[in-house]
This record gives C-alpha cells, structure tokens and sequence, in this order.
C-alpha cells in the first residue's frame, strides 16, 4: 500500500472514528479533516490533498480536494472503477494515454472510466484545483503508475 493511502486509511479513523455518536449522522467539524502533501511516488510538483473521505469501510469513495500549484500533476495511474473530477478553480489538463492532452477549468466535470490510464494536474502556468471521488474495489481506489515525465507534460 503505497503510504498516501495507508495514511489516507488511519486518518479515517481520526476524522471520524473519535466522533461520540458513531452512527446515524456523522459531522467532520471544518478543520478536522487533514492535508496532506502530494508524495514524490504519485505527484510531480506542489500539491496538496485534503482528505475529506479515505473510502474505508462504510465509504464508497475516497474523496479528496486537490490543489496543484503551477507544473504539478500527478503520476500516471488508472481507477478500478473509475473517478469523478470537478474542477473547483484554476485551469489544467488531464490526458489519457495515447490522446493529446485536454485543458480543464473551474466547472468542468470529468469523468474517467475504469481502468483508463491517465494523469491531471495543473496547467504550466496555473494553479488548479479539483475534488476528486475515486470509487473503491477491493480495498483501493487507485493504481498508481510511473510519473508524468517533463517531455510527456509539455507534449500537445
Ligand atoms: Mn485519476
């Protein structure tokens, strides 16, 4: 388990395994749920997640709030069931292997399919941000892969 999901998994149990009533209606108070930053295995550049679900049991979804600074994206990687993206601001591209590049911005909703390989990430000269719900199976929601090299980022 690389180590962003295994400290994504025990920070469930922070954000809402410490919460009095545990069933029913669970509330995370805003700022009690962590930011991470962006490991050198799956991200190149600055990015932070804030992980707002770790898809453990009783989730369906990890869900998080990603922010690449300028040039960041993540590596390349494919979801076994897929993830949805919406863009919350700034601009960037998202590219599925052997398909040029395509720029998305804030509105936009993107949809990857199951097993598509694929990275996102900011645009060179914008900061961008997006949630981002990757549906989990067996445990995961993400197979990560090599990272995104300067050549493949800067290619059209
Ligand atoms: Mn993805």
């Amino acid at each position: 388990m690389k180590p962003l999901a295994a400290v994504a998994l025990s920070l469930a149990l922070v954000v809402f395994g410490a919460c009095a009533h545990a069933e029913g209606i669970q509330i995370a108070p805003a700022g009690s749920t962590p930011t991470l930053i962006g490991g050198v295995d799956n991200f190149s550049g600055q990015v932070a997640v804030d992980i707002k679900a770790a898809g453990d049991s009783g989730q369906h979804a990890g869900v998080g709030i990603v922010t690449f600074m300028p040039g960041a994206r993540t590596a390349w990687h494919t979801h076994p069931v897929g993830q949805l993206l919406i863009v919350t601001d700034g601009r960037g591209w998202v590219q599925e292997d052997g398909q040029p590049r395509r720029e998305i911005k804030a509105g936009d909703v993107v949809w990857i399919e199951a097993g598509v390989k694929h990275w996102h990430g900011a645009a060179k000269d914008s900061r961008m941000n997006h949630l981002a719900i990757a549906y989990m199976q067996g445990g995961r929601n993400a197979d990560w892969k090599e990272l995104v090299t300067d050549e493949q980022y800067n290619a059209r």
